[in-house]
């Protein structure tokens, strides 16, 4: 399947009055499109490529591409056609800058959110951190909250990819092993990132 590649669409159509026709060597008027190429992935434009400028004479329907016109009539053409790029030719990479202007926002939010988390634990917080073991993550889960502690609920399982912590954080996982924690050790696990993530649903 081909997903990216070029096409074109027709931007403007328009009439160019009093040329002479190399062809039919007719003073008469010619009909112009205009079309757009541009690159796109999955169907989606991501960006233009510049312009394609197809003239019919109306009188010997011969078609011409602008540049194999006389010099006068592409001159003529140049000053009376008015095309912009459509906007639409930039949708896909609109697309993607919203996107991405979108997680890092949502990331930002998130760190915000954390910050809150980590001084005021709750009941059902999930903390991604690093294992002991060097290059894993596992997670664990706040099962009860005191004046100056938390318990926690480990998981079961490790795992060697710290953004796929996701996969393991399954209820069924947290089942063995509990400790605890002074409120202010979580903080300082917090900020040397030995907990790099905390979830609250
Ligand atoms: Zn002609």
């Amino acid at each position: 399947m081909i997903f990216y590649g070029t096409n074109s669409s027709r931007l403007k159509d328009g009439q160019l009055p009093n040329v002479t026709c190399p062809n039919c060597e007719t003073q008469t008027s010619m009909t112009y499109s205009v079309f757009g190429k541009y690159a796109y992935i999955y169907w989606i434009p991501i960006f233009p490529l510049g312009k394609v400028n197809v003239l019919e004479c109306n009188h010997c329907k011969k078609t011409y591409k602008l540049k194999e016109l006389p010099e006068q009539i592409q001159r003529k053409f140049e000053t009376e056609k008015h095309t912009g790029i459509p906007f639409l030719h930039f949708s896909g990479l609109a697309i993607i800058l919203l996107i991405i202007a979108y997680f890092s926002y949502s990331s930002a939010k998130h760190k915000e959110a954390e910050a809150d988390y980590v001084v005021t634990p709750a009941i059902g917080d999930v903390y991604s951190l690093k294992a002991e073991t060097k290059g894993h993550y596992t997670s664990m889960k706040v099962i009860s909250v005191t004046n100056d502690s938390v318990y926690f609920v480990f998981n079961d399982y490790e795992i060697d990819k710290k953004s796929s912590i996701d996969e393991i954080d399954k209820a069924s996982n947290y089942t063995n092993y509990t400790d605890g924690y002074t409120k202010e050790e979580i903080v300082s696990l917090y900020e040397e990132e030995t907990i790099y993530n905390i979830d609250r649903d």
